[in-house]
C-alpha cells in the first residue's frame, strides 16, 4: 500500500514543473487535480499566470485535462473560464473517473508511459495514478489552510501514511516527501 503512496515526481507549485524535462521522459498527456493544484479552495476563477501557464503546457506539446472529485458547479465555472476538458466528481483514488477521463476525454489514445496525474494529495491524486499505473507528481498545496472538511479529514490519513513511509522507507522519504511533510 505504502509504494502506491510515493509520487514519481514533486514539485512546490506548478509553476516549477520542468515541461521540457516531462517531455523528453516521454509524457504527453498531463491530468490535473484543481482544489489547492491549480487555485486554492478560497479561489474561483484561473488567474493571469495560470492561463498563461496553460498557454505554455499546450505549446510545449502536451495534452491537458483536469480531474475533480469535486462536483460543485465552481468546477464547471473554472473550467470554463480556464478553457479546459474536464472530468468532475471523479472519485480519486478510485480509477472510474481518471480511466474515463483518459479514454473518452483525450484527443487521441495514450499509452500509460505517456501519462502523468499531478496533484496535491496523496491519499487521492497519487494513489488514484499509481492504481491506474500512469505516473504521478506531487504538487505542494497552494494554501493548506483553505482545505475543506473532506480534504482536512484526507490529510489527517495522509500524515498516518506520511509518517509511516519515513518509518519503512527513509531515504525515499527525505528524497521525495520529508519537504512536502513539513509544510
Ligand atoms: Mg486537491
Amino acid at each position: 500500500m505504502i509504494k502506491k503512496l510515493i509520487p514519481d515526481y514533486v514539485y512546490k507549485t506548478i509553476y516549477d514543473i520542468p515541461l521540457d524535462k516531462l517531455y523528453s521522459d516521454g509524457i504527453r498527456l498531463i491530468l490535473t487535480d484543481l482544489d489547492n493544484t491549480l487555485i486554492s479552495y478560497a479561489e474561483e476563477l484561473p488567474t493571469k499566470k495560470l492561463i498563461e501557464w496553460k498557454q505554455k503546457v499546450e505549446e510545449a506539446g502536451f495534452e491537458f485535462i483536469l480531474v475533480s472529485n469535486s462536483r460543485k458547479v465552481r468546477v464547471d465555472k473554472f473550467a470554463k473560464a480556464f478553457n479546459i476538458t474536464y472530468q468532475k466528481f471523479s472519485t480519486k483514488p478510485l480509477k472510474r473517473g481518471i480511466k474515463r477521463a483518459i479514454k473518452k476525454l483525450t484527443s487521441k489514445h495514450y499509452e500509460k508511459d505517456q501519462i502523468l496525474l499531478i496533484g496535491d494529495q496523496l491519499m487521492t491524486d497519487i494513489l488514484g495514478a499509481k492504481r491506474c499505473k500512469i505516473k504521478a507528481g506531487l504538487i505542494f498545496p497552494v494554501d493548506k489552510s483553505t482545505d475543506v472538511k473532506s480534504t482536512r479529514l484526507n490529510r489527517k490519513m495522509e500524515q498516518f501514511f506520511l509518517n509511516r513511509i519515513k518509518k519503512k522507507m527513509p531515504d525515499i522519504y527525505n528524497e521525495k516527501l520529508k519537504e512536502f511533510d513539513e509544510i
